[in-house]
């Protein structure tokens, strides 16, 4: 009897053992599976527009909370400061002067309904990578990497895409030739001349059902909402409100939208294995007056190479991860998050080509580490400044882009401190030739580093 029991009392422990050997399985495949990633990305919301950034009138309480639950970013740039290039550098962690994606000098500087050209299919964006691990990748907002056949997102590695195919503005009378804007649902157009006042409540409801669909595996979502790109269109609930107006309006409107995402995020219970960033495409548009949006601080706005264009509002969030409450001056750029996704879903970066973008993570996790102290500003084809540390050389300055108004060319190139002088205000290349010398060298050998290859927005134009 007594034998018996002590055999019981051994399976006993040998049962516990083993279970709890499983339950640390299980734990540990919990923690190992690969974060969602989710990128906010706003069209033409310049670097003043958030009350976390120093707005005075726009109440943006969602995305104040969201910086105040996360990482808020002071010197984070795009990769190019018009909507197409921007867009190709985020997703494919590269210069668009690389993939064919910036302009030339017989383009415009994005893709327009008459182009033909879009994204290279040898081009492989996050949703395509992050398809080795098997997440589900979504896009719910505007496109703008070529609408023919063969270019749309769901030929680049998305499974599911809710929105529009290029700027919200490509319609008539402005562009003569073009349709009613088209509204897609994957690769069939479902709508034309959809009401404007609806996108965002609309996107949101995408959103929220995506995320809530895969809830219980890895995706990534990519949500470019069109606005606050002119023209401007706010719900109901939302028009007339805003002490900023109509522009104020749609702000205010997205930071209801972002919110309601960090909510659906928390109440399934995600909230700790999803990082998302939220940021813009660009800096404002100025050409538009009251209808374009503010840079703060910063000079000049869209499609210029001054920090106004370039220097966009980013704020990352990750509870559990990523400290709350934290500000870093440490300069990133939307190029990173191609190489930070590709990190934490252990997909390697290809090696037949250059990548643009460093992994986040060490920033995110210590807002205090520097992960790049490079920035080149692009306008078209052309290499028009470049950032080093504090220091930004421009080589060649163009106002808000005007057909009117010619490129002028600096010899020797224009030098700024932008950390003492973020405006751009004081030209001190006088006191620093040494640094003017670091930095055209550094300018001819990034060009020496670029290989030619045709320009997809000249395709058509
Ligand atoms: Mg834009």
């Amino acid at each position: 009897m007594k034998y018996h029991v002590k055999n019981i009392l051994f399976l006993v422990a040998v049962r516990t053992f083993f279970l709890s050997f499983l339950s640390l399985g299980a734990q540990n495949k919990t923690i190992n599976t690969p974060p969602n990633i989710i990128v906010i990305f706003a069209d033409d919301l310049g670097y003043g527009d958030l009350g976390c950034y120093g707005h005075p009138t726009i109440n943006t309480p969602s995305l104040d909370k969201m910086a105040a639950e996360g990482l808020r970013f002071t010197q984070f740039y795009v990769g190019a400061s018009v909507c197409t290039p921007s867009r190709a550098a985020l997703l494919t962690g590269r210069l668009p002067i690389r993939s064919g994606m910036a302009g030339s000098d017989s383009s415009g500087n994005v893709l327009y309904p008459r182009s033909t050209g879009g994204l290279p299919a040898s081009e492989i964006t996050i949703a395509e990578a992050l398809r080795e691990k098997d997440y589900q990748s979504a896009i719910i907002g505007k496109w703008h990497l070529g609408h023919k056949e063969g270019f749309l997102p769901l030929n680049h590695g998305f499974d599911y895409w809710f929105g529009i195919p290029y700027s919200n503005d490509m319609i008539p009378p402005r562009y003569k030739t073009a349709p009613l804007l088209p509204l897609y649902e994957n690769e069939k157009v479902i709508e034309s001349d959809p009401d404007q006042r609806l996108l965002t409540k609309r996107y949101t409801e995408k959103a929220i059902h995506f995320i809530t669909e895969n809830k219980d595996r890895p995706f990534f979502l990519y949500y470019p909402n069109n606005f606050p790109h002119t023209p401007l269109y706010a719900s109901d609930d939302f028009q007339n409100k805003s002490r900023r107006g109509l522009y104020g309006d749609v702000v205010e409107e997205l930071d209801w939208s972002v919110g309601e995402i960090l909510k659906t995020l928390k109440s399934l219970g995600i909230a700790e294995n999803t990082l998302v960033i939220f940021t813009s495409d660009n800096g404002p548009w100025l050409l538009r007056d009251v209808e374009g949006g503010s840079a703060g601080l910063l000079y000049e706005g869209k499609s210029s190479s001054y920090e106004g264009g370039y220097r966009v509002p980013a704020i990352a969030w990750w509870p559990g991860t990523i400290k709350a409450g934290e500000t870093t001056a440490s300069v990133a750029a939307t190029m990173d998050i191609y190489a930070t996704a590709l990190k934490l879903a252990d997909v390697e970066l290809s090696k037949d080509r250059k990548i643009d973008g460093s992994d986040l993570y060490p920033l995110l996790t210590d807002s205090k580490k520097e992960v790049r102290d490079i920035v080149y500003y692009y306008t078209r084809h052309q290499l028009y400044a470049v950032r080093k540390g504090a220091w930004k050389a421009h080589f060649t300055t163009r106002p808000s882009y005007k057909k009117e108004v010619p490129p002028k060319e600096h010899v020797p190139p224009l030098l700024f401190n932008i950390e003492n002088d973020p405006s751009e205000q004081y030209e001190v290349g006088q006191y620093h030739p040494e640094i003017i010398e670091e930095l055209k060298k550094l300018f001819e050998a990034h060009l020496n580093d670029i290989e030619p290859v045709i320009s997809q927005l000249d395709l058509g134009y």
